[in-house]
């Protein structure tokens, strides 16, 4: 029994919940893109949830596809509205035009995330992908007061938008780990009728 779990592959992984076992596990907001994330049941759906969201936070990435934040939507929204798409700088200096932004799905995901420091975007042009630093579109995206809206984004993520899911997990796992001994009985955590319980064990 877990009550807090790390998303991973699920391939070839049992349908069962990955936290209490029961075999009636759903794949759904607990997976965070096809192929990876956390089988839960009814009552882990939240636990599934928060996890995931606390996974994002600790490896600095956001699923473009889950992101509900309206800041981080907005600018989205903002990138995506523009008809001719905006330039960017390829590595060998050329300015290039017509790129998207690449919002991703469920069996394609596309990530923000921290790029050697640096908070990127994940871009598409025809069959080219690239993810571009943020500050870089201060110089190439056409839109009025962009650089104060890409600061105000950058300081958004450096913040986290799952910080709290973190917090959260933390002091769960902290009670996963300190299952402890004491004099003459041992304690355990099991199910118990749907309840997570303590248990004491004789010696
Ligand atoms: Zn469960």
């Amino acid at each position: 029994m877990k009550n807090c779990l790390v998303p991973g592959s699920t391939v070839m992984t049992p349908m069962i919940c990955f936290y209490c076992g029961q075999d009636e596990s759903k794949i759904g907001r607990g997976m965070l893109y096809h192929l990876f994330g956390i089988k839960h049941c009814d009552i882990h759906i939240t636990n599934a949830i928060r996890d995931c969201k606390a996974y994002q936070h600790r490896e600095n990435l956001l699923v473009m596809n889950r992101i509900k934040d309206p800041e981080i939507l907005k600018f989205i929204d903002l990138l995506d509205g523009l008809p001719n798409g905006f330039s960017v700088e390829r590595s060998n200096g050329e300015i290039q035009t017509g790129w998207k932004i690449n919002k991703g799905y469920f069996y394609e995901p596309a990530f923000i995330t921290k790029i050697n420091g640096h908070w990127t975007i994940p871009c598409t042009n025809d069959k080219t992908y690239k993810n571009i630093k943020l500050i870089d579109f201060i110089c190439f995206v056409p839109i009025e007061n962009i650089s104060k809206i890409v600061e105000d984004i950058i300081d958004i993520l450096n913040e986290g938008i799952y910080k709290k899911d973190q917090e959260e997990y933390e002091k769960v796992l902290n009670k996963d780990t300190s299952v402890h001994y004491e004099d003459g009985e041992i304690i355990k955590y099991v199910l118990y009728e749907g309840q997570i319980c303590r248990a004491i064990l004789p010696k």
